[in-house]
């Protein structure tokens, strides 16, 4: 039988506490999640009816300070999915050498099919629902799939309504509401960061290579925005919908404008269109999966021509078709790394909503370029004395933190 999405992951996490050798006592307490919430999150719908969804949020590890991570609206999002999203977020943040903990939070919800007034209802009653175990110093949220910097806003007026002014509670707000600036792109510019770092490792640089990118939503597209600009020819990218290809290159700046929010990528015109499966099999030399877990799998894993690939989404490839990329001698950046940018540059709207004082976008920018290159050089030095994958070395980068923060607690 097929591994859940959690399984999964604690495949990885199994592997690297193998290799470092973890005490019994730390693994038994990192193998499960703190805390699981599934709760009930009714609204009144447009027509006068009541309606009811599935929310959800995990709390995996807090040894290394509050629960952080990511909230999506998803029809297919449940309580395993937010789970494994929980893990990646407490090794990631682990890795980056951030003061936060793993959460994940979730609802089973199609955004497209609700009124905007619908889906802040469902936003402020899910903050309800969660409002006692949540706090800028207990579990602070983020956008990730369907989420964006609005939705951020309805969590923040909910939770401070009850709390008082709590800008901290939740990270990746409107400019407006103290979000800071570079925020939004933060995601999008780590993988292209990191991307930079690999290839220079490599003994390459990304001027000139040809790139595809999987998924165009806020992080796919600043991948493709920020790696054109760093003279990298875009030679695919995709959405639900289906995707644009251009041998010679997309006019990234032209398709920015043409793909603006809401507009699917078989409606434009800039380029010729291919299909997902297409995308993923191009000729290319990096491929960044940017849109949803487990598109690379067992089936289609054969089919990637690209020598490197770039996690930019959680959980892209599955274990079966990883073990398919390393036999085939492709290099691939584990999503703990790669996609990292998103809550490093939380932490930096964390901190300044904390001490109220204001970042500038050059500050923001340089100090994440920072965080993520030190957190690189920490993944490629494991990575060659120990003579394991990015992924395995990653894992242990961020497992041994955490696991020598459990062992100094106490709780060990
Ligand atoms: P988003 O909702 O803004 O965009 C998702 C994109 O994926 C859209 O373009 C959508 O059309 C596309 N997509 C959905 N299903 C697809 C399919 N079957 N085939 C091809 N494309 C498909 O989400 P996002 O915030 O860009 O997040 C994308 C990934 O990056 C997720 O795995 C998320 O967890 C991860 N991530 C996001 C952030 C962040 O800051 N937003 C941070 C770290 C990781």
């Amino acid at each position: 039988m097929a591994s859940t999405f959690s399984e999964s992951v604690n495949r990885y996490v199994d592997r690297a506490a193998d290799l470092l050798e973890l005490e019994e006592v730390v693994r038994v307490l990192l193998a499960d999640p703190y805390r699981q919430i599934d709760v009930q999150v009714p609204i009144h719908a447009d027509d006068g009816s009541v309606h009811t969804f599935r929310g959800y949020r995990v709390q995996h590890n807090g040894a290394r300070g509050p629960f952080k991570g990511g909230l999506r609206y998803h029809p297919d999002t449940d309580l395993d999915e937010v789970r494994a999203l929980a893990s990646l977020m407490t090794w990631k943040s682990a890795l980056l050498d951030l003061p936060f903990g793993g959460a994940k939070g979730g609802m089973t919800l199609d955004p497209s099919s609700l009124s905007l007034r619908e889906l802040e209802a469902a936003t402020r009653s899910f903050t309800h629902a969660i409002s006692g175990v949540i706090g800028p110093h207990a579990d602070i949220l983020a956008p990730d799939v369907n989420t964006d910097a609005r939705v951020m806003g309805w969590i923040m007026d909910a939770y401070s309504s009850q709390a008082g002014w709590s800008p901290a509670v939740v990270t990746g707000k409107p400019l407006e509401l103290e979000g800071v600036p570079g925020r939004l792109e933060a995601t999008g510019r780590g993988v292209v960061s990191i991307a930079v770092s690999t290839l220079t490792a490599l003994g390459q640089t990304l001027t000139g290579r040809r790139v595809a990118i999987q998924g165009f939503g806020n992080v796919g597209r600043h991948v493709a925005r920020f790696a054109a600009e760093q003279g990298a020819v875009i030679v695919g990218v995709s959405d639900v919908s289906g995707g644009r290809h251009r041998t010679e290159g997309i006019d990234v700046p032209a398709l920015l404008a043409d793909a603006g929010p809401g507009v699917l990528l078989k409606e434009v015109t800039v380029g010729d269109f291919i299909t997902n499966d297409e995308l993923l099999g191009l000729e290319c030399d990096v491929l960044v999966p940017a849109a949803l877990e487990n598109a690379i799998d067992g089936g289609n894993a054969s089919a990637v021509r690209a020598p490197l690939v770039l996690e930019a989404a959680n959980h892209p490839i599955t274990p079966e078709a990883d073990a398919v990329l390393r036999d085939a001698g492709v290099t691939v950046v584990p999503d703990i790394l790669a996609n990292a940018g998103g809550v490093t540059g939380s932490y930096f709207e964390w901190t300044a909503n904390l001490t109220a004082f204001r970042w500038s976008e050059e500050r923001f920018n340089q100090e994440l370029t920072t965080f993520l290159d030190r957190a690189f050089q920490s993944v490629w030095a494991c990575h060659l004395e120990r003579r394991v994958d990015l992924r395995t070395a990653a894992y242990m980068v961020g497992l041994a933190k955490v696991a020598e923060a459990v062992r100094l607690r106490g709780l060990a």
